[in-house]
């Protein structure tokens, strides 16, 4: 781990402790060329069932893809800057508690709404209107990206 001070690639780790749940690990390290104190922490990776999509193809559930799209949804919004983190956080604890080896696609929309819903309605409609007539993962986040008003022509309102 380089130094942030010096960047010297020489650095101890002095202390090292998990939170209480233990899912994150923290280090306390200093580096031995300048002396300065920093802090890493390291989480567990997750255990996450894979995500069968529509026509029955699996691909690994993409934390990435999820958080574009509810990034999206959430424009403009008053949203506090990490609520959309811990929403997935949220999310992916559900999935993860399922301790299934394969979860659809459409379950995890579920688990996402029902969560978006107590975060901010019109995001919640944003990414309900989209995901009710998609299934798909990657399908309702591309079309999140269409109904945004920066890349979107305008659409008729239609019925799911
Ligand atoms: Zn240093």
């Amino acid at each position: 781990m380089r130094c942030p001070k010096c960047n010297a690639d020489n650095d101890q780790v002095v202390d090292t402790r998990a939170n209480q749940e233990g899912s994150v690990i923290r280090r306390r390290r200093r580096c031995i060329t300048c002396g300065f104190r920093y802090t890493t922490y390291e989480r567990f990776e997750r255990h996450l069932p894979r995500v069968v999509k529509r026509d029955g193809r699996t691909e690994a559930f993409d934390r990435e893809k999820l958080a574009r799209g509810l990034t999206i949804a959430c424009q403009k919004r008053p949203i506090p800057g990490n609520a959309i983190d811990r929403l997935i956080d949220d999310v992916m604890d559900d999935v993860e508690a399922l301790n299934a080896a394969e979860v659809a696609s459409a379950k995890i929309g579920t688990l996402v709404m029902e969560r978006l819903r107590a975060l901010d309605p019109v995001a919640y409609v944003r990414f309900a209107s989209v995901y009710s007539a998609f299934d798909e993962l990657s399908q309702f986040i591309d079309l999140i990206r269409a109904i945004t008003p920066a890349s979107a022509p305008k659409r008729k309102p239609r019925r799911a």
